[in-house]
């Protein structure tokens, strides 16, 4: 069980967490049809009196996008304005994890999207590491990623997610952390919810929008990153076979951060990382505002 932020937003008004609940006719629960984000926070290690949130303006903006698929419209800067206030009201002491979500509210049947009631709510728990920071080992799964000609995959749609966790326990169940998904053309696209990455003779390569992935914030700040630190940088589909001989492989998401994968079915790797390590060194310095260079990267909201 998690330990849950004790306040939540729910149906425009900051409420205990505990109160904020749903009914069982709720359409979303049916149809799949909401979209989510998810954010990390601390508070900030320099200064307990305020909370540093990691990209706040992407992550509000890819959920406005992706309440625009669910014909929702939301804008960026009110869900920014609600997270700032929720952060406010829940004090946090230690790291911790926030969860928007819009979704088709009504009490009613019959999938659609269109004369629907939708609301949008936020609440949060404590987390720490979400995958074992040592590295994990990866299943390449049966389940294919969906297509966007199928569904908005540039969104986090609730929907989507059964994939992921048909993924995810086929892994577990065999004896794996964790999922990695081929897409519907045999292209190795992303982890159950995560984006990949590999290193191959010190150029650091992941598959490209194209390639169905999700438009990743983690992703995109390692590449920025990386190519900060002349780290050269290829955004290209990758097959299979590639995986197994890469240098090095590692999975990145807001939950997960950097994960190093040790191991993929029966193929390990090198316990040298240097690529990895740097970047994930870097990256954990932004998120605990150490690094001056990417401070626009850090909210700061005053407790
Ligand atoms: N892919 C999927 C399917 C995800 O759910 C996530 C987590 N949001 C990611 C990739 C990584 O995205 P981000 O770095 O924005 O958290």
């Amino acid at each position: 069980m998690h330990n849950f932020l004790p306040i939540a937003y729910f149906r425009n008004q900051f409420v205990p967490f505990t109160d904020a609940n749903i009914s069982i006719a709720t359409h979303a629960l049916h149809y799949g049809t909401a979209a989510f984000g998810g954010l990390r926070g601390i508070p900030d290690p320099q200064n307990p009196q305020q909370a540093l949130l990691f990209r706040l303006d992407r992550h509000c903006q890819r959920l406005s996008n992706s309440a625009r698929f669910l014909l929702f419209d939301l804008s960026a800067d009110k869900i920014q304005s609600i997270i700032v206030d929720f952060v406010k009201k829940n004090q946090p002491t230690s790291s911790f994890y926030i969860r928007p979500l819009v979704y088709t509210s009504d009490l009613g049947i019959s999938p659609r999207l269109h004369n629907i009631e939708k609301d949008f709510f936020v609440y949060g728990l404590e987390l720490g590491d979400y995958l074992s920071p040592e590295g994990i080992n990866c299943r390449i799964s049966s389940w294919y990623r969906q297509e966007d000609r199928s569904l908005p995959l540039r969104g986090k749609i609730s929907g989507a997610y059964i994939t992921s966790s048909l993924a995810k326990t086929e892994a577990v169940e065999s004896g794996f952390d964790e999922a990695i998904l081929m897409n519907s053309q045999g292209k190795v696209c992303e982890a159950s919810g995560m984006n990949i990455f590999i290193v191959r003779n010190g150029q650091l390569i992941t598959p490209g929008y194209e390639q169905d992935i999700l438009e990743g914030i983690t992703r995109d700040s390692v590449l920025t990153l990386a190519r900060d630190l002349g780290i050269p940088t290829v955004e290209r589909s990758v097959d299979k076979s590639e995986l197994f001989i890469a240098d090095e492989v590692f999975l990145c998401g807001t939950a997960a951060k950097i994960t190093p994968v040790k191991r993929i079915e029966n193929y390990s790797f090198s316990t040298k990382r240097p690529i990895t390590e740097k970047l994930r060194e870097k990256l954990t310095a932004i998120t605990e505002n150490r690094d001056p260079q990417y401070q626009d990267w850090v909210y700061t909201i005053p407790l």
